[in-house]
């Protein structure tokens, strides 16, 4: 490659957690920056204060961390999350409040050198905080530009298309558009012999209730159970599903509720634009029911209403404090090497391999795949050919870096999720005896 020409074009289709993150780590690096120009497409609007805060939390271990300090978002990293300082495990009974403490993990993923353990944030201030850093590079991210076609050029290069008609060329497209991603499933064409579905995730036959709730004014008075501390993390394994609470900044609190489920919603509703979806309000909170039925979404939330929460004393409690609550199937499945890269297209992040949120690993392996897609860019330079570049090297390198460890963590993370669940007899003596008399490790901080 010759560098003193122009820079090559990378449409990045998406602007989540990895398209963003690949976007700013190709402007900050000096060789990069000037072989290449990023531009994220992103289908969903500009996000206003309102519409940034339409997702849910994710916890950031060093494998995310170590990015995205180097890429110099430390101290604001530090001051949009909370630092998890121990994870204490409860057992709770029907909606009686019954409940038994098990045990604690103090300081989970604490890392010497960077002075913290793991750290949770709200994936609409993470998304924010490294696309503000990239258009203070002088990035380029275009909203409202849904793709609807990706092909490739006999003249070489790549042709996007989207929805309304227009359409730009790029010497290289990176899919990194979620889960159900479009530009996946154009790579895949051809290579699914069977029904054409190959493309599609698994349903992990559980789905989850999530919501952000305001801080807890009068925390419930501890019986004998030792003092509840800033950044408590609480794991309550139910009768059939697992709920959770992480601590964020100011007091509030990011709680999922997991639970064991027999039919997946139907596609068409469930996956598009669940941020756009509210359709309803309950105990206060908008309703975004990612295409389940709105009756049967408010019967669930009924049946955990009484779970038992260590700081809140019910769930019912945290529901009345949320802004908005999100209902979400959960889909999982790692794609193999050739169904994620080709020459001039490849896909990173969820697009790549989704797993179930029990790993805690979505996002941060998003930021890994982002990583290293960058490194392998600035080993592999494209090669040129018939006018066009050919960057087959660096997506080799790539793919080959990162199926294995994906298709070892979701594996991982689909059988925790499953003893978490807890959805048979076996499942929950398993997980109860486990969660009980395990040595959970952890508190290595000196
Ligand atoms: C409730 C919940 C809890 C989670 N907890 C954790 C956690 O604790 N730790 C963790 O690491 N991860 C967690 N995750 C996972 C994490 O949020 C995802 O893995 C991460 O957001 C993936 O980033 P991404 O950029 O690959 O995809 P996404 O964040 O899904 O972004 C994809 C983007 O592409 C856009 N897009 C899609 N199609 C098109 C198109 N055709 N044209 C243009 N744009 C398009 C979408 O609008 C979206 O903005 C959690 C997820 C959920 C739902």
């Amino acid at each position: 490659m010759t560098y003193a020409q122009a820079p090559l074009t990378i449409a990045i289709i998406g602007a989540g957690v990895a398209g963003p993150v690949l976007a700013l780590t190709i402007l900050s690096n000096p060789i990069l920056g000037r072989r290449y120009k990023p531009v994220i497409y992103e289908r969903l609007p500009c996000p206003s204060s309102t519409t940034y805060a339409a997702g849910a939390a994710v916890a950031l271990t060093s494998n995310a961390l170590y990015p995205l300090y180097s890429l110099g978002l430390c101290d604001i990293l530090h001051s949009a999350s909370c630092e998890t300082t121990r994870i204490k495990i409860w057992r709770s009974w029907g909606d009686s409040g019954k409940h038994r403490y098990c045990q604690q993990l103090r300081n989970p993923n604490w890392q010497e050198d960077l002075q913290t353990n793991l750290r949770v944030v709200e994936r609409a201030d993470l998304q924010r905080l490294v696309l503000d850093k990239f258009l203070e590079l002088g990035g380029e991210v275009v909203w409202e530009r849904k793709v609807s076609d990706v092909k490739a050029m006999e003249q070489g290069g790549m042709r996007v298309c989207f929805e309304g008609g227009e359409e730009v060329s790029a010497d290289l497209v990176v899919g990194a558009d979620g889960g159900w991603s479009f530009v996946r499933r154009e790579i895949m064409k051809g290579l699914d012999e069977g029904k054409g579905e190959k493309w599609k995730p698994s349903f992990a036959y559980a789905d989850g209730l999530y919501g952000v709730s305001k801080p807890i004014e009068n925390p419930r008075a501890v019986d004998g159970e030792d003092e509840m501390k800033d950044g408590d993390t609480h794991w309550v394994l139910l009768d059939r599903g697992t709920a959770s609470t992480w601590a964020l900044p100011g007091g509030r609190q990011f709680w999922t509720i997991s639970f064991p489920s027999d039919t997946p919603p139907t596609r068409a509703s469930a996956g598009d634009g669940t941020q756009q979806r509210r359709v309803d309000k309950l105990y206060g909170a908008a309703l975004t029911l990612g295409g389940y039925d709105l009756e049967e979404t408010k019967q669930i939330l009924k049946k955990y209403e009484n779970a038992f929460h260590p700081v809140a004393g019910s769930f019912k409690e945290l529901y009345k404090r949320s802004e908005r609550i999100i209902r979400a199937p959960l889909w999982y499945h790692a794609w193999d090497e050739k169904e994620i890269g080709g020459k001039n297209i490849v896909v990173i992040g969820d697009a790549s391999r989704l797993m179930l949120p029990t790993s805690g690993q979505g996002a941060g392996f998003s930021i890994e795949d982002a990583t290293i897609l960058a490194n392998e860019l600035l080993n592999n330079p494209p090669s040129e050919e018939n006018g066009g570049w050919d960057f087959s090297e660096a997506i080799k390198a790539y793919t080959k870096a990162r199926v294995p460890r994906s298709k070892s963590m979701t594996s991982q993370s689909y059988w925790t999720g499953q003893l978490g669940l807890g959805a048979n007899f076996f499942w929950r003596q398993l997980r109860d005896f486990m969660t009980t008399y395990m040595p959970l490790g952890g508190d290595p901080k000196t």
